[in-house]
């Protein structure tokens, strides 16, 4: 009689976690845009694709949700614009997180999710791999990840406020296709008749509300590559994801305007030109919350998932490319995938940006669904290298595998349909840069066990057992399970294909329904956060590992990868179901103190005699008169961008008189109207050009403009200085 009264006493407990649908909820938003000159960006491993400007600014976006009560479990969420998590930055992150709040948060309850930009700067990751075409570490990628990353943190924490969670989740078409249907459509029959489409299409979203029940942000879920901007693009963007981020803020602003344009915070005392302040200064305070609205676009199960959704095709020809291998006429190098604005990537990335902005607005304006239960999570770290999986067939027979160090097959160098190869791994010592010289030294035959596991793989570099000057490829990755209420998100630290992702989801679904003792059923949500807290390339399953796309061929630790993840996730689930602990695993090596940085400093910056940093070289007439649609185009005298990121701030200003006669910005690095364009004459210059271009947009204000230029130049010796300057006034008519 015992056991009924004990049961309904735990499912109290349970209920009493949020049962109301009350929590502690705290967002923040920081700025993590980096350097924006000379650093290569990550993601294409084009050495060529280095950054010249800035697009849009980057910025880590973050969410806490804490059980209400003094020792409520809590979880932090943090969507960063960046191509995917590191665990150097995590190590980091997590040390000043510790330094300024004790044990409140640690690997266990903290998650760092990359979007997957590739138009940001890199140089960022501990493993050789990924630092090769950035001439290594560099240190100022680095720095802002991590101090943006803490500081959106540190703001969500200092915001922790009652409030609440509504979910809702629907379908958005037209915004995703798969990049390798051939290795899809090698997956079994039965399995892909239970799915409509062979990418992932489903948008999950949270609404977080404040105690007074106003909206204070929103972030979501969809797999989607951002590879909207190709490697020929140099300006820094969150690409479709980061700009999806960007307009949903401002759509949110604009609604309140709309609803009351009192609370118009322009103008406010401390409010000055000269200061650079960006629109982010500038948000009006919403409900009871000092903050301004934030939202966030995460990515998902995205490995084989393409925004180039009017397919591949050779060069500018209409002949689509062959279809298992991507080529034309043999060669990699000239079948593209084309987004729905192409040829032009800027309308690319605006078109899918919009797709998920309105489905994400759609779904938030719907959204009742309340998130009610308890926060919790779990965490581990696996050796991936030689990890013993334990598969059981339909006919329950059981049978061990093991996973391999890591490796990189042929197709890996092809790249894919969204940047075809440019790694350079068989040009001779005259290509590749300084950086590449070293660390080729270090290439290594594998052996025969590894060619045996890895099969059938064909090895390019066995990155797993190389490990000078230091590690090529992790081992040892975190895997971790958190819970708020009804949605579980599982962080990997890797890019899963969507039939990966599929099977994952199902597997810790089935796992929570079996053993959590109806405290998980039809209302569960699973989503994956992709390139989570590490980076680790690819997981297929093991039928699209056999055709060995790149996606396959980027598959470290060999065909049972996926398997791997399965049996270590269900042995999470099993843990969040049942409550109990987990064992820690190995640590992951911290190879910060080991970085080889030879990205060169800036030396100095210099203008012409009689010239000041700041003077516009190319001016527009004053007076001259503009329309919408038109293109506005000053360029300024500066210098190197690397001088000062301007870290929530900007470099390019767009500025109304008002009566009064003073100046006031209305848009900045952060719209889409602007870009700041950055170069040198030739490499060796000190002389340098921001080129500040605005394409005025439709819902302009009619008035007298100018465009003002911020930057900060460095003397031989070394001292920076800041300097501005700004263009004629123009009218803008409609
Ligand atoms: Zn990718």
């Amino acid at each position: 009689m015992g056991a009924p009264v004990f049961a309904a006493a735990i499912s109290i407990a349970l209920l009493a976690a949020s049962a109301s649908g009350d929590f502690l909820v705290g967002l923040g938003s920081y700025d993590v845009t980096g350097p924006a000159a000379d650093v290569n960006m990550m993601g294409y491993a084009d050495p060529s694709q280095n950054a010249a400007g800035i697009h849009l600014r980057l910025r880590a976006r973050s969410f806490i949700v804490a059980e209400s009560g003094a020792d409520g479990r809590r979880v932090a969420f943090v969507n960063v614009d960046s191509c995917m998590g590191s665990q150097a930055i995590t190590i980091k992150v997590l040390s000043k997180l510790k330094d300024r709040y004790g044990d409140t948060y640690s690997e266990k309850n903290v998650i760092i999710s990359g979007i997957h930009t590739h138009s940001g700067p890199g140089g960022y990751l501990q493993y050789v791999l990924y630092i090769v075409t950035s001439i290594g570490f560099v240190k100022q990628s680095f720095n802002a990840l991590v101090d943006g990353i803490f500081s959106s943190i540190v703001q969500a924490h200092e915001n922790l406020r009652p409030g609440s969670i509504l979910l809702n989740e629907g379908e958005l078409l037209d915004a995703n296709i798969n990049r390798s249907p051939s290795a899809y459509l090698n997956n079994p029959v039965e399995e892909r008749k239970r799915y409509k489409y062979n990418v992932d299409k489903n948008m999950v979203l949270l609404k977080f509300l404040d105690s007074k029940r106003a909206p204070i942000g929103s972030f979501s879920w969809f797999p989607v590559h951002c590879t909207s901007m190709n490697r020929t693009n140099e300006l820094i963007s969150g690409d479709n994801k980061g700009a999806a981020a960007h307009f949903m803020e401002a759509w949110f602003d604009k609604q309140l305007e709309q609803e009351d344009p009192t609370i118009e915070m322009l103008g406010k005392p401390g409010w000055t030109m000269n200061a650079s302040v960006t629109i982010r200064n500038r948000r009006r305070l919403v409900g009871d919350s000092s903050s301004p609205f934030i939202a966030a676009f995460s990515q998902s199960n995205e490995g084989d998932v393409s925004p180039n959704t009017l397919g591949a095709f050779c060069a500018d020809s209409t002949v689509a490319c062959e279809f298992n291998h991507s080529t034309c006429d043999g060669r990699n190098e000239q079948c593209i995938g084309r987004g729905p604005g192409y040829p032009d990537h800027f309308a690319s990335t605006k078109i899918i940006a919009q797709k998920q902005l309105q489905k994400a607005i759609e779904l938030f304006r719907s959204a009742k669904e309340q998130v009610v239960g308890r926060v919790n999570y779990k965490q581990t770290f696996v050796d991936f290298t030689r990890l013993k999986v334990t598969l059981t067939a339909a006919n329950g027979t059981t049978s061990t595998v093991t996973t391999c160090p890591a490796a990189v097959g042929f197709s890996f160098a092809a790249g894919t349909t969204d940047g075809p190869g440019a790694f350079d791994f068989t040009q001779g010592d005259t290509k590749g840069n300084a950086f590449w010289r070293i660390v080729r030294a270090a290439l290594k035959t594998p052996n025969k066990a590894q060619v045996d596991c890895q099969y059938p793989k064909p090895i390019l570099i066995d990155t797993g057992e190389m490990t000078f000057p230091y590690d090529w490829a992790p081992s040892v990755l975190p895997i971790q399970i958190s819970q708020i209420g009804q949605l579980i998100i599982l962080s990997v630290p890797a890019e899963f294909s969507t039939m990966a992702g599929r099977r994952l989801r199902d597997a810790v679904k089935e796992t929570l329904v079996a053993k959590g003792r109806g405290q998980f059923g039809p209302k569960t949500r699973v989503v994956i956060a992709g390139l989570s807290n590490d980076y680790s390339q690819y997981v297929t399953t093991f039928e699209e590992y056999q055709i060995q796309r790149y996606e396959g061929a980027s598959t470290l630790f060999g065909p049972h990868t996926l398997s791997g993840y399965l049996q270590e996730f269900r042995k999470l689930a099993i843990a969040l179901a049942e409550n109990s602990n987990v064992d820690s695993g190995p640590s992951p090596p911290d190879l910060l103190g080991k970085q080889l940085e030879l990205l060169p400093p800036v030396v100095m910056d210099t203008t012409p005699v009689g010239v000041d940093f700041g003077d516009a070289k190319n001016n527009v007439k004053r007076g001259a008169s503009y329309r919408p649609g038109d293109v506005v185009e000053v360029v300024f005298w500066t210098g190197c961008p690397r001088n000062d990121l301007l870290t929530e701030k900007s470099f390019s200003s767009v500025e109304i008189e008002q009566s009064d006669g003073s100046w006031r910005s209305l848009y900045d690095d952060n719209d889409w109207s602007v870009r700041f364009l950055w170069r040198r004459p030739s490499s060796l210059s000190s002389r340098s050009y921001a080129t500040i271009r605005w394409e005025i947009p439709q819902e302009v204000k009619a008035g007298t403009y100018r465009i003002s230029h911020f930057g900060a130049s460095k003397s031989l010796f070394g001292s920076v200085r800041p300097f501005s300057g700004s263009s004629n006034s123009f009218q803008v008519k409609l």
